[in-house]
């Protein structure tokens, strides 16, 4: 991507040598790095501790002497919460965090490098995934919300293909994708096609970003947090609703990865705000038309604006067109 580009120095992360930008969002860059002592290949987020106004931006000369002395702190100041939901996390299909430190203008993430990038990108290189495929890449994304539901009692509330990486650059079996949507020149580059791996073979998932996680559930007290048994039903009733937020966005990342676009689109923000709330999207033809009935009742049960009757992660997990992957018994 930007390899060529020259890499920015931070005071503090000279132990560390930027190889290139794998990321960028409004308060922090993200960059593929080597840690110099070990050789070893991570992921380091950059995290700016003070915001810049947009007229301050990019113009440090005339930082006024009242904003250096009182910096506001950004809103990724819940930079500290994003850590500490990371530290007490280990599972497979989450990215790990391997070191924390902080310098006076930057907080650094170390994290597990996950060289293949977003599925994002993915989505739009090859248009929309087979089933099997994108069945392949769901159920890595349901195994990571499940053990932060239930074994954690996190809620992500950012789950989207920005936030989903491939450990590895995947190998993508080529199939023949109908025109985009939007009627984008047909892409070539699909990947090697890898004879009878069948949808196997694109690679480890993981979930990233906690910077807007929350935890709900206490594990250790089985209680609602920050609560200690005046709890009001709503509170109690909270815990499973957010929840409902990572699966309502699991039935939008489900849907895209079938027909290559989202299920909820408008230029005009108020009416795609409209559409969201009234849970208004379709199963568009033809890029749906050869797409199984089981996936449909899937996502019907995931993008279903009662978050009381909408999916848990296990009613996901028990739906037969998940079960479709699984080993087949062995014969009697
Ligand atoms: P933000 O809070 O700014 O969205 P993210 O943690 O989502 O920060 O990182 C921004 C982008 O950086 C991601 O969308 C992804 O492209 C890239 N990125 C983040 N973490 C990693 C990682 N561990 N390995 C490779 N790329 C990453
Ligand atoms: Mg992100």
């Amino acid at each position: 991507r930007e390899a060529h580009e020259t890499m920015p120095t931070y005071k503090g992360l000279e132990q560390y040598k930027l190889i290139e930008k794998m990321g960028d969002g409004a308060f922090s860059n993200v960059y593929k790095a080597i840690d110099a002592s070990t050789g070893e290949k991570v992921a380091v987020k950059v995290v700016r501790k003070y915001e810049l106004s947009a007229s301050q931006a990019g113009d440090d000369k005339h930082l006024n002497k009242e904003f250096k002395k009182k910096p506001r702190v950004t809103e990724r100041a819940n930079i500290l919460k994003e850590v500490q939901i990371m530290r007490g996390i280990n599972n497979p299909s989450i990215v790990k965090l391997l070191l924390f430190f902080e310098s006076k203008e930057h907080y650094f993430l170390v994290l597990e490098l996950m060289e293949g990038g977003e599925l994002f990108h993915q989505i739009v290189k090859m248009t929309y995934f087979s089933e099997s495929l994108a069945r392949h890449v769901i159920l890595q994304v349901a195994e990571g919300i499940k053990y932060l539901h239930e074994e954690r009692g996190v809620v992500h509330r950012d789950i989207k293909p920005e936030n989903l990486l491939f450990q590895r650059i995947p190998i993508i079996p080529s199939h023949n994708p109908l025109p985009s949507q939007f009627g984008d020149e047909q892409k070539e580059d699909e990947g090697q096609f890898v004879p009878g791996v069948g949808g196997g073979g694109i690679g480890k998932v993981k979930i990233a970003d906690f910077g807007l996680s929350k935890v709900v559930w206490d594990e250790q007290t089985k209680t609602p947090c920050g609560t200690v048994g005046y709890t009001a039903p709503e509170i109690v009733r909270d815990e499973r609703y957010s929840k409902s937020v990572d699966m309502w966005a699991v039935g939008c990342v489900l849907y895209t990865l079938l027909c290559g676009f989202p299920p909820f689109y408008d230029e005009k923000i108020d009416e795609l705000t409209r559409k969201v709330a009234m849970g208004h999207y379709t199963f568009l033809s033809p890029w749906w038309d050869s797409i199984s009935a089981s996936a449909k009742d899937l996502i019907t049960h995931l993008l279903c604006v009662d978050p009381a009757q909408r999916y848990t992660i296990t009613e996901f997990l028990d739906h037969p067109w998940c079960q479709a992957s699984a080993i087949p018994p062995p014969a009697p």
